[in-house]
Protein backbone atom coordinates (compact mmCIF):
# COMPACT_ATOMS: atom_id res chain seq x y z
CA UNK A 1 0.00 0.00 0.00
CA UNK A 2 1.26 3.59 -0.66
CA UNK A 3 1.39 5.89 1.97
CA UNK A 4 -1.65 8.16 2.17
CA UNK A 5 -1.75 11.95 1.18
CA UNK A 6 -2.77 14.10 3.26
CA UNK A 7 -4.98 17.84 3.25
CA UNK A 8 -2.25 20.82 3.31
CA UNK A 9 -1.71 22.56 6.69
CA UNK A 10 -5.05 25.06 7.97
CA UNK A 11 -6.65 23.78 5.15
CA UNK A 12 -9.49 21.73 6.13
CA UNK A 13 -12.62 19.29 5.12
CA UNK A 14 -16.38 19.86 6.75
CA UNK A 15 -17.17 16.72 7.35
CA UNK A 16 -20.77 15.40 7.19
CA UNK A 17 -21.00 15.21 10.60
CA UNK A 18 -20.35 19.39 10.71
CA UNK A 19 -22.06 19.96 7.65
CA UNK A 20 -25.66 20.81 8.69
CA UNK A 21 -24.42 23.26 10.96
CA UNK A 22 -22.69 25.56 7.64
CA UNK A 23 -25.77 24.59 5.94
CA UNK A 24 -28.25 26.24 8.83
CA UNK A 25 -25.50 29.34 8.55
CA UNK A 26 -25.84 29.47 4.67
CA UNK A 27 -29.20 29.19 5.06
CA UNK A 28 -29.53 31.69 7.41
CA UNK A 29 -27.40 34.30 5.82
CA UNK A 30 -29.10 34.16 2.21
CA UNK A 31 -32.51 34.99 4.04
CA UNK A 32 -31.00 37.86 6.08
CA UNK A 33 -29.31 39.51 2.88
CA UNK A 34 -32.14 38.96 0.87
CA UNK A 35 -34.08 41.00 3.46
CA UNK A 36 -31.68 43.95 3.25
CA UNK A 37 -32.03 43.73 -0.31
CA UNK A 38 -28.43 42.65 -1.30
CA UNK A 39 -27.56 40.93 -4.52
CA UNK A 40 -25.09 38.29 -4.74
CA UNK A 41 -21.75 38.28 -6.81
CA UNK A 42 -19.63 35.20 -7.73
CA UNK A 43 -15.75 36.25 -8.23
CA UNK A 44 -12.97 33.74 -9.42
CA UNK A 45 -10.64 32.65 -6.84
CA UNK A 46 -7.43 33.41 -8.65
CA UNK A 47 -6.84 37.03 -9.61
CA UNK A 48 -3.84 39.10 -10.99
CA UNK A 49 -1.32 39.81 -8.37
CA UNK A 50 -1.48 43.28 -8.95
CA UNK A 51 -5.11 43.88 -7.93
CA UNK A 52 -4.69 42.81 -3.93
CA UNK A 53 -0.94 44.94 -3.81
CA UNK A 54 -3.01 47.90 -5.50
CA UNK A 55 -5.68 47.60 -3.20
CA UNK A 56 -4.86 46.04 0.19
CA UNK A 57 -1.47 47.96 0.35
CA UNK A 58 1.97 47.11 0.38
CA UNK A 59 3.39 47.86 3.36
CA UNK A 60 0.14 44.90 5.13
CA UNK A 61 0.91 41.71 7.01
CA UNK A 62 -1.43 40.18 3.48
CA UNK A 63 0.68 41.25 0.87
CA UNK A 64 3.99 41.35 2.73
CA UNK A 65 3.54 37.87 4.02
CA UNK A 66 0.48 36.23 3.28
CA UNK A 67 -0.52 35.66 -0.15
CA UNK A 68 0.08 33.19 -2.38
CA UNK A 69 1.23 34.03 -5.30
CA UNK A 70 2.96 31.82 -8.26
CA UNK A 71 3.58 32.65 -11.74
CA UNK A 72 1.46 30.99 -14.57
CA UNK A 73 3.90 29.00 -16.83
CA UNK A 74 2.42 29.70 -19.93
CA UNK A 75 2.41 33.38 -19.60
CA UNK A 76 4.37 34.51 -16.91
CA UNK A 77 1.62 36.44 -15.24
CA UNK A 78 2.26 36.60 -11.15
CA UNK A 79 -0.85 35.14 -10.01
CA UNK A 80 -2.64 35.22 -6.21
CA UNK A 81 -5.47 33.06 -4.57
CA UNK A 82 -7.50 35.53 -3.32
CA UNK A 83 -6.90 36.75 0.39
CA UNK A 84 -10.34 38.64 0.88
CA UNK A 85 -12.84 39.54 -1.27
CA UNK A 86 -13.30 43.10 -2.05
CA UNK A 87 -10.90 44.09 -4.14
CA UNK A 88 -12.16 41.03 -6.48
CA UNK A 89 -15.62 42.64 -6.00
CA UNK A 90 -15.03 45.91 -7.22
CA UNK A 91 -12.87 44.92 -9.74
CA UNK A 92 -15.43 42.87 -11.11
CA UNK A 93 -17.94 45.58 -11.00
CA UNK A 94 -15.91 48.19 -12.66
CA UNK A 95 -14.95 45.24 -15.25
CA UNK A 96 -18.32 44.77 -15.63
CA UNK A 97 -19.71 48.74 -15.93
CA UNK A 98 -21.84 47.93 -13.09
CA UNK A 99 -21.96 51.02 -10.94
CA UNK A 100 -23.18 52.56 -14.41
CA UNK A 101 -26.85 53.05 -12.20
CA UNK A 102 -25.61 54.51 -9.40
CA UNK A 103 -24.82 52.27 -6.66
CA UNK A 104 -24.96 48.66 -6.05
CA UNK A 105 -25.45 46.56 -2.84
CA UNK A 106 -23.56 43.29 -3.18
CA UNK A 107 -22.61 40.25 -1.22
CA UNK A 108 -20.02 37.15 -2.05
CA UNK A 109 -19.57 34.20 -0.08
CA UNK A 110 -16.39 31.49 -0.28
CA UNK A 111 -13.19 30.29 -0.22
CA UNK A 112 -9.70 33.08 1.11
CA UNK A 113 -6.13 32.15 1.61
CA UNK A 114 -3.78 33.25 3.69
CA UNK A 115 -0.10 32.03 4.61
CA UNK A 116 -0.75 32.43 8.29
CA UNK A 117 0.23 29.95 10.98
CA UNK A 118 -2.37 27.66 11.27
CA UNK A 119 -4.07 28.03 14.79
CA UNK A 120 -7.74 27.99 16.59
CA UNK A 121 -9.91 29.91 14.11
CA UNK A 122 -7.05 31.03 11.91
CA UNK A 123 -7.13 28.71 8.89
CA UNK A 124 -4.82 29.19 5.29
CA UNK A 125 -7.80 28.28 3.55
CA UNK A 126 -11.13 30.01 5.60
CA UNK A 127 -14.41 31.62 4.60
CA UNK A 128 -15.81 34.65 4.21
CA UNK A 129 -19.17 36.33 3.08
CA UNK A 130 -19.05 39.80 1.98
CA UNK A 131 -21.01 42.20 1.96
CA UNK A 132 -20.23 45.53 0.04
CA UNK A 133 -22.36 48.61 -0.81
CA UNK A 134 -21.23 50.57 -3.78
CA UNK A 135 -21.49 54.52 -4.93
CA UNK A 136 -23.31 55.09 -1.63
CA UNK A 137 -21.47 57.55 0.34
CA UNK A 138 -23.80 58.82 3.82
CA UNK A 139 -23.20 57.41 7.19
CA UNK A 140 -26.75 55.89 6.89
CA UNK A 141 -25.40 53.35 4.92
CA UNK A 142 -22.65 52.79 7.65
CA UNK A 143 -24.93 52.41 10.17
CA UNK A 144 -27.28 50.29 8.39
CA UNK A 145 -23.92 47.70 7.12
CA UNK A 146 -23.46 47.85 11.05
CA UNK A 147 -27.19 47.10 12.04
CA UNK A 148 -27.32 44.40 9.86
CA UNK A 149 -24.56 42.13 11.78
CA UNK A 150 -27.28 42.48 15.20
CA UNK A 151 -29.90 41.17 13.28
CA UNK A 152 -27.75 38.22 12.37
CA UNK A 153 -26.42 37.49 15.43
CA UNK A 154 -30.05 37.18 16.49
CA UNK A 155 -30.86 34.94 13.73
CA UNK A 156 -28.19 32.54 13.93
CA UNK A 157 -29.05 32.63 17.87
CA UNK A 158 -25.55 33.84 18.71
CA UNK A 159 -25.01 36.32 21.99
CA UNK A 160 -21.89 38.15 23.25
CA UNK A 161 -21.19 39.39 19.96
CA UNK A 162 -19.97 43.14 21.10
CA UNK A 163 -19.80 46.25 18.73
CA UNK A 164 -16.56 48.71 18.51
CA UNK A 165 -16.08 51.41 15.80
CA UNK A 166 -13.99 53.81 15.49
CA UNK A 167 -13.59 56.55 12.84
CA UNK A 168 -10.33 57.09 10.46
CA UNK A 169 -11.20 59.92 9.35
CA UNK A 170 -10.53 61.71 5.86
CA UNK A 171 -6.90 61.27 4.07
CA UNK A 172 -6.09 64.59 5.54
CA UNK A 173 -7.31 64.14 8.54
CA UNK A 174 -4.75 61.15 8.45
CA UNK A 175 -2.35 62.84 7.22
CA UNK A 176 -2.29 65.66 10.04
CA UNK A 177 -2.62 63.00 12.44
CA UNK A 178 0.02 60.63 11.02
CA UNK A 179 2.81 63.33 11.72
CA UNK A 180 1.41 63.55 15.09
CA UNK A 181 1.69 60.21 15.50
CA UNK A 182 5.53 59.42 14.11
CA UNK A 183 6.60 62.28 16.36
CA UNK A 184 5.05 60.28 19.38
CA UNK A 185 6.87 56.84 18.14
CA UNK A 186 9.92 58.34 17.68
CA UNK A 187 10.07 60.00 20.70
CA UNK A 188 9.20 56.40 22.35
CA UNK A 189 11.77 54.34 19.77
CA UNK A 190 13.52 52.24 22.16
CA UNK A 191 10.33 50.98 23.32
CA UNK A 192 9.20 49.55 20.29
CA UNK A 193 9.64 45.84 18.94
CA UNK A 194 11.38 45.51 15.18
CA UNK A 195 7.79 45.01 13.37
CA UNK A 196 6.56 48.31 14.95
CA UNK A 197 10.04 50.49 14.35
CA UNK A 198 9.97 49.29 10.55
CA UNK A 199 6.50 50.34 10.17
CA UNK A 200 6.68 53.76 12.08
CA UNK A 201 7.56 55.66 8.47
CA UNK A 202 6.17 52.98 6.07
CA UNK A 203 2.53 52.43 8.07
CA UNK A 204 2.27 54.45 11.56
CA UNK A 205 -1.72 53.88 11.95
CA UNK A 206 -0.52 50.06 11.73
CA UNK A 207 1.51 50.16 14.90
CA UNK A 208 -1.65 50.80 16.97
CA UNK A 209 -2.83 47.49 15.42
CA UNK A 210 -0.11 45.63 17.48
CA UNK A 211 -1.06 42.46 18.96
CA UNK A 212 2.12 42.38 21.03
CA UNK A 213 1.55 42.76 25.07
CA UNK A 214 4.42 44.59 25.54
CA UNK A 215 3.30 47.53 23.50
CA UNK A 216 -0.30 47.91 24.97
CA UNK A 217 0.94 51.10 27.65
CA UNK A 218 2.42 52.78 24.59
CA UNK A 219 -0.45 52.29 22.29
CA UNK A 220 -2.74 53.50 24.77
CA UNK A 221 -1.25 56.27 25.70
CA UNK A 222 -0.42 57.38 21.80
CA UNK A 223 -2.11 60.75 20.62
CA UNK A 224 -5.97 59.77 19.22
CA UNK A 225 -6.95 60.32 15.70
CA UNK A 226 -10.10 61.74 17.04
CA UNK A 227 -8.55 64.63 17.79
CA UNK A 228 -7.62 65.46 14.34
CA UNK A 229 -10.75 65.00 12.70
CA UNK A 230 -11.98 67.90 10.73
CA UNK A 231 -15.91 68.82 10.83
CA UNK A 232 -16.97 67.10 7.97
CA UNK A 233 -15.86 63.61 8.99
CA UNK A 234 -16.62 64.11 12.54
CA UNK A 235 -20.47 64.78 11.84
CA UNK A 236 -19.87 61.66 9.69
CA UNK A 237 -19.12 59.49 12.69
CA UNK A 238 -21.77 61.17 15.02
CA UNK A 239 -24.22 60.62 12.38
CA UNK A 240 -23.08 56.92 12.14
CA UNK A 241 -23.33 56.22 15.92
CA UNK A 242 -26.68 58.22 15.87
CA UNK A 243 -28.33 55.75 13.61
CA UNK A 244 -26.77 53.09 15.39
CA UNK A 245 -27.54 54.13 18.83
CA UNK A 246 -31.67 54.62 17.40
CA UNK A 247 -31.73 51.19 15.71
CA UNK A 248 -31.08 49.56 19.43
CA UNK A 249 -27.32 48.50 18.70
CA UNK A 250 -24.93 48.83 21.29
CA UNK A 251 -21.15 49.60 20.78
CA UNK A 252 -18.26 50.77 21.92
CA UNK A 253 -16.07 53.63 20.62
CA UNK A 254 -11.94 51.52 20.31
CA UNK A 255 -9.71 54.24 19.43
CA UNK A 256 -6.86 51.32 18.37
CA UNK A 257 -9.38 50.04 16.12
CA UNK A 258 -7.79 50.91 12.43
CA UNK A 259 -7.95 47.52 10.39
CA UNK A 260 -5.14 45.70 8.70
CA UNK A 261 -5.78 46.78 5.18
CA UNK A 262 -4.84 49.96 3.86
CA UNK A 263 -8.18 51.15 1.79
CA UNK A 264 -10.53 51.97 4.88
CA UNK A 265 -11.31 55.30 5.80
CA UNK A 266 -13.85 57.08 7.73
CA UNK A 267 -15.97 54.61 9.67
CA UNK A 268 -14.38 51.05 10.56
CA UNK A 269 -16.08 48.31 13.09
CA UNK A 270 -15.51 44.92 14.26
CA UNK A 271 -18.11 42.70 15.96
CA UNK A 272 -15.62 40.77 18.93
CA UNK A 273 -16.57 37.71 20.92
CA UNK A 274 -14.49 36.68 24.00
CA UNK A 275 -15.86 33.17 23.44
CA UNK A 276 -13.18 31.98 21.20
CA UNK A 277 -9.88 32.81 22.65
CA UNK A 278 -7.26 35.09 20.66
CA UNK A 279 -9.15 35.11 17.22
CA UNK A 280 -11.72 37.16 18.56
CA UNK A 281 -13.08 39.12 15.84
CA UNK A 282 -16.14 37.66 13.85
CA UNK A 283 -16.63 40.14 11.03
CA UNK A 284 -14.77 43.22 10.24
CA UNK A 285 -15.59 46.03 8.21
CA UNK A 286 -15.46 49.74 7.57
CA UNK A 287 -15.17 52.94 4.49
CA UNK A 288 -12.95 52.55 2.01
CA UNK A 289 -13.90 56.07 -0.68
CA UNK A 290 -10.76 55.69 -2.42
CA UNK A 291 -10.46 52.10 -3.33
CA UNK A 292 -12.73 52.28 -6.65
CA UNK A 293 -10.63 54.75 -8.37
CA UNK A 294 -7.17 52.97 -6.53
CA UNK A 295 -8.19 49.86 -8.54
CA UNK A 296 -8.74 52.10 -11.89
CA UNK A 297 -12.68 53.49 -11.76
CA UNK A 298 -14.13 56.96 -11.68
CA UNK A 299 -14.40 57.85 -8.19
CA UNK A 300 -16.96 56.18 -6.11
CA UNK A 301 -17.43 56.03 -2.14
CA UNK A 302 -18.21 52.43 -1.06
CA UNK A 303 -18.19 50.70 2.12
CA UNK A 304 -18.81 47.04 3.59
CA UNK A 305 -17.41 44.37 5.72
CA UNK A 306 -16.45 40.57 5.83
CA UNK A 307 -16.94 37.98 8.42
CA UNK A 308 -15.04 34.95 9.65
CA UNK A 309 -17.85 31.76 8.32
CA UNK A 310 -15.54 29.12 10.85
CA UNK A 311 -15.61 31.50 13.71
CA UNK A 312 -18.92 31.72 13.42
CA UNK A 313 -19.42 28.46 12.93
CA UNK A 314 -17.69 27.45 16.23
CA UNK A 315 -20.13 30.04 18.01
CA UNK A 316 -23.02 28.09 16.48
CA UNK A 317 -21.53 24.80 17.35
CA UNK A 318 -21.03 26.32 21.06
CA UNK A 319 -24.38 27.71 21.45
CA UNK A 320 -26.55 24.94 20.52
CA UNK A 321 -23.77 21.60 20.41
CA UNK A 322 -23.35 20.03 16.58
CA UNK A 323 -26.45 19.97 14.49
CA UNK A 324 -27.76 16.47 13.75
CA UNK A 325 -29.15 16.03 10.85
CA UNK A 326 -32.95 15.50 11.12
CA UNK A 327 -33.42 15.97 7.09
CA UNK A 328 -33.59 12.83 6.11
CA UNK A 329 -37.69 11.15 5.74
CA UNK A 330 -37.05 7.78 4.67
CA UNK A 331 -34.66 5.13 4.76
CA UNK A 332 -36.00 2.50 2.37
CA UNK A 333 -35.40 -1.05 3.35
CA UNK A 334 -35.93 -3.94 0.65
CA UNK A 335 -35.41 -7.41 -0.64
CA UNK A 336 -35.98 -10.38 -2.63
CA UNK A 337 -35.51 -10.11 -6.40
CA UNK A 338 -38.97 -9.52 -7.02
CA UNK A 339 -39.52 -6.60 -4.86
CA UNK A 340 -36.46 -4.41 -6.31
CA UNK A 341 -38.09 -2.63 -9.42
CA UNK A 342 -41.27 -2.10 -6.85
CA UNK A 343 -39.02 -0.59 -3.94
CA UNK A 344 -37.31 1.39 -6.56
CA UNK A 345 -40.40 2.95 -8.27
CA UNK A 346 -41.73 3.44 -4.28
CA UNK A 347 -38.40 5.49 -3.48
CA UNK A 348 -38.98 7.47 -6.71
CA UNK A 349 -42.80 8.17 -5.82
CA UNK A 350 -42.20 9.74 -2.46
CA UNK A 351 -39.21 12.05 -3.94
CA UNK A 352 -41.60 13.07 -6.38
CA UNK A 353 -44.27 13.93 -3.36
CA UNK A 354 -41.28 16.52 -1.92
CA UNK A 355 -39.68 13.62 0.54
CA UNK A 356 -36.16 12.81 1.08
CA UNK A 357 -35.38 9.59 0.80
CA UNK A 358 -32.43 7.35 1.07
CA UNK A 359 -32.43 4.02 -0.57
CA UNK A 360 -30.39 0.66 0.94
CA UNK A 361 -27.44 -0.62 -1.62
CA UNK A 362 -25.79 -3.22 -1.08
CA UNK A 363 -28.26 -6.08 -0.36
CA UNK A 364 -28.32 -7.59 3.60
CA UNK A 365 -30.73 -9.07 5.50
CA UNK A 366 -33.86 -7.27 6.63
CA UNK A 367 -32.27 -7.11 10.16
CA UNK A 368 -29.20 -5.98 8.72
CA UNK A 369 -31.23 -3.04 6.86
CA UNK A 370 -32.61 -1.67 9.98
CA UNK A 371 -29.72 -1.31 11.58
CA UNK A 372 -29.02 0.88 8.64
CA UNK A 373 -32.12 2.64 8.94
CA UNK A 374 -31.62 3.11 12.41
CA UNK A 375 -28.33 4.67 12.20
CA UNK A 376 -29.63 6.93 9.34
CA UNK A 377 -30.86 9.61 11.45
CA UNK A 378 -34.92 9.14 9.02
CA UNK A 379 -37.24 9.56 10.44
CA UNK A 380 -39.44 7.04 8.85
CA UNK A 381 -38.38 3.08 7.53
CA UNK A 382 -40.60 2.40 4.59
CA UNK A 383 -39.60 -1.55 3.99
CA UNK A 384 -40.63 -3.27 0.62
CA UNK A 385 -40.25 -7.26 0.44
CA UNK A 386 -41.98 -9.29 -1.77
CA UNK A 387 -45.45 -9.58 -0.17
CA UNK A 388 -45.21 -5.72 -0.57
CA UNK A 389 -44.71 -5.58 -4.46
CA UNK A 390 -46.92 -7.94 -5.40
CA UNK A 391 -49.96 -6.36 -3.22
CA UNK A 392 -48.71 -2.59 -4.68
CA UNK A 393 -48.21 -1.64 -1.20
CA UNK A 394 -45.74 -1.23 1.74
CA UNK A 395 -44.64 -1.23 5.56
CA UNK A 396 -44.06 2.05 7.00
CA UNK A 397 -42.20 1.80 10.47
CA UNK A 398 -41.53 5.20 12.67
CA UNK A 399 -38.10 5.31 13.71
CA UNK A 400 -38.38 7.88 16.27
CA UNK A 401 -41.48 7.34 18.31
CA UNK A 402 -42.77 4.22 19.82
CA UNK A 403 -45.70 3.86 17.24
CA UNK A 404 -46.86 0.49 15.35
CA UNK A 405 -45.43 -0.33 11.87
CA UNK A 406 -48.42 -0.50 9.50
CA UNK A 407 -48.93 -2.16 5.72
CA UNK A 408 -50.26 0.82 3.49
CA UNK A 409 -50.69 1.22 -0.26
CA UNK A 410 -48.05 3.22 -1.98
CA UNK A 411 -49.75 6.11 -2.54
CA UNK A 412 -50.92 6.44 1.12
CA UNK A 413 -47.31 7.10 2.27
CA UNK A 414 -46.74 10.82 1.52
CA UNK A 415 -49.67 12.01 3.48
CA UNK A 416 -48.68 9.65 6.23
CA UNK A 417 -45.23 10.37 6.35
CA UNK A 418 -46.14 14.34 6.23
CA UNK A 419 -48.33 13.35 9.22
P1 LIG B 1 -6.79 39.31 12.07
O1 LIG B 1 -6.40 40.59 12.74
O2 LIG B 1 -7.49 38.32 13.00
O3 LIG B 1 -5.68 38.68 11.29
P2 LIG B 1 -7.78 40.52 9.67
O4 LIG B 1 -7.83 41.95 9.96
O5 LIG B 1 -6.62 39.97 8.93
O6 LIG B 1 -7.95 39.69 11.04
P3 LIG B 1 -9.93 40.68 7.77
O7 LIG B 1 -9.03 40.74 6.62
O8 LIG B 1 -10.62 41.91 8.20
O9 LIG B 1 -9.15 40.04 9.01
O10 LIG B 1 -11.01 39.54 7.54
C1 LIG B 1 -12.33 39.62 8.06
C2 LIG B 1 -12.62 38.44 8.96
O11 LIG B 1 -12.24 37.21 8.35
C3 LIG B 1 -11.85 38.44 10.26
O12 LIG B 1 -12.45 39.26 11.23
C4 LIG B 1 -11.90 36.98 10.67
O13 LIG B 1 -13.15 36.69 11.26
C5 LIG B 1 -11.82 36.29 9.33
N1 LIG B 1 -10.44 35.84 9.07
C6 LIG B 1 -9.39 36.58 8.65
N2 LIG B 1 -8.29 35.82 8.49
C7 LIG B 1 -8.66 34.55 8.84
C8 LIG B 1 -7.98 33.29 8.88
N3 LIG B 1 -6.70 33.17 8.53
N4 LIG B 1 -8.68 32.21 9.29
C9 LIG B 1 -9.98 32.29 9.64
N5 LIG B 1 -10.67 33.45 9.61
C10 LIG B 1 -10.03 34.56 9.22
MG1 LIG C 1 -4.89 38.91 9.44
Amino acid sequence: MSETIQAIRGMNDVLPADAPVWERFDDTVRAWLRRYGYRQIRMPVLEKTDLFVRSIGEVTDIVEKEMYTFTDRLNGDSLTLRPEGTASCVRAVLEHNLLYGGSQRLWYAGPMFRHERPQKGRYRQFHQVGVEALGLGGPDVDAELIVMGARLWRDLGLNGIALEINTLGSSEDRARYRARLVAYLERHQDQLDDDSRRRMHTNPLRVLDSKNPVLQGLIEAAPKLLDDLDAESLKHFEDVQRLVREAGVDFRINTRLVRGLDYYNRTVFEWVTTALGAQGTVCAGGRYDGLVEQIGGKPAPAAGFAMGVERLIALMMEASGPASANWLDVYLVWSGAEAESHAWRVAESLRDAGLNVSMHHGGGSFKSQMKRADASAARFAVIVGEDEARAGEATLKPLREQSEQARVPVQDLPALIKG
